[in-house]
């Protein structure tokens, strides 16, 4: 019933390819796509050359049903999508008097000047569909190659967003058929990634809902899409997946879609009616911001403690009963730092961590062994997952 579309994501642009701009179009057309259902395979970056895009372009469409590409639709020389995109269908470019028409009003309407090279803008692959563009001048186009749909937006990213959302998503959708397309995220920490995978390897091989993990240090999402024909039944598919999950991962789950752990830790000390200290080593004062981010009111003091060497629960332990607060608050104290001073070594690392306060009194430590550069987001994520956890208890 509800084909899955594969799309591939073209950026064309010589700054990108050089590295002085960072493709954030990519990425963006890249996660409305996932939340559409349709999978992305491929992301070429091509400089601003006919010859090199177009042939970026067939190999796409030689291997996806729909190719996006942004940037190289400005009016000048450098601008070679138009170009590119003619020679890959095997049409020349069309003059369209419309077009020239909405990008001569569009001057008229901020009192500028059209110059010759504007009219560059008015031509198109012969045969291609214009996608007017309200947001700026350079006209946007759909055009057909074999089985593929491709589709040419701005490089500007403000205009790039613009189409997307207006009008490229609208006609991904109705040519999707009419499923909706529904996603969940849930939000786990204290788990790693393949502790996540073993326990959710089965529900990952489905196909409607579909499952899958994105991990970050110390954090792994679980993403629940679904596909049906009316938004109550993908949401009821995505609930019964998300109780399995919620179930299977139970007490790790902190969060779905735009939650935070910051705010789902604000909201256990609320419930406690209690403010919290972060004292912290390696995390460098990261803790504390996520909790200042969203809660600034909870947060009775902040301070980075210097520590060398790896730490001990006995040490998170003693400096937090050390630590003497004039009002109601709990003492979290993460410590840990990088072996040597050194942030490359590739020496296992341990740290520590102890919570104290009303009704809570905790000290523990975990070794880390991953890639070295993810050890400070690590302490982060897993002294707040530990700090949330603590926070769970009776
Ligand atoms: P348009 O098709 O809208 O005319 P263009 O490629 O001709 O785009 P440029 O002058 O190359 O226009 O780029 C316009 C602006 O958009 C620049 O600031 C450029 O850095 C930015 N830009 C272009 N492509 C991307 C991208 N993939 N990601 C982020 N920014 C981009
Ligand atoms: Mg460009």
């Amino acid at each position: 019933m509800h084909r899955r579309l594969s799309a591939e994501i073209i950026a064309s642009g010589t700054e990108l390819l050089l590295g002085d701009t960072i493709d954030t179009n990519s990425a963006y057309i890249a996660q409305q796509l996932r939340d559409l259902g349709v999978d992305v395979y491929f992301h070429t970056t091509v400089g601003d050359n006919a010859r090199r895009l177009r042939s970026a372009i067939e190999i796409a469409a030689g291997r996806a049903d729909l190719v996006i590409i942004t940037g190289g639709l400005g009016p000048t020389v450098d601008d070679v999508t138009r170009e590119a995109v003619a020679a890959a269908v095997g049409r020349p470019l069309a003059f369209s008097e419309e077009l020239l028409e909405q990008i001569a009003a569009r001057f008229a309407r901020f009192g500028r000047p059209m110059t010759d090279n504007n009219r560059r803008q008015a031509y198109i692959p012969e045969g291609a569909t214009p996608i007017t563009n309200p947001v700026g001048t350079a006209p946007a186009f759909r055009a057909e190659l074999n089985r593929s749909t491709i589709i040419a937006l701005p490089g500007v990213p403000r205009e790039m967003h613009y189409l997307m959302e207006h009008e490229v998503i609208p006609y991904l959708r109705s040519h999707i058929g009419d499923a909706i397309i529904r996603v969940r995220v849930l939000h786990t920490a204290g788990l790693g990634e393949s502790h996540v995978d073993s326990l959710l390897g089965d529900l990952e091989e489905g196909s409607n809902p579909t499952v899958g993990l994105s991990a970050q240090p110390g954090r792994t999402d679980v993403r629940i899409t679904a596909r049906a024909d009316t938004a109550e039944e993908a949401d009821q598919m995505i609930e019964s997946v998300a109780r399995i999950v919620e179930e299977r991962l139970s007490g790790h789950v902190y969060g779905r879609d735009h939650d935070r752990l910051g705010a789902a830790i604000a909201e256990r000390l609320r419930r406690r009616g209690v403010r919290l200290a972060v004292f912290e080593s390696v995390s460098a004062g990261l803790i504390a911001q996520e909790l200042l981010e969203v809660a600034a009111e909870l947060v009775a003091a902040h301070e980075v403690v210097p520590w060398t060497g790896d730490a001990e629960a006995d040490d998170a332990h003693s400096l937090a009963g050390d630590i003497a607060l004039a009002e109601d608050a709990y003492v979290l104290v993460s410590l840990g730092a990088e072996p040597d001073g050194d942030v490359q070594s590739t020496k296992g690392r341990r740290a520590a961590l102890a919570v104290v306060g009303p009704g809570i009194d905790i000290a523990t430590h975990f070794d880390f062994g991953s890639h070295p550069g993810l050890f400070q987001p690590w302490v982060v994520n897993h002294s707040l997952f530990c700090l949330w956890e603590a926070l769970g208890t009776q």
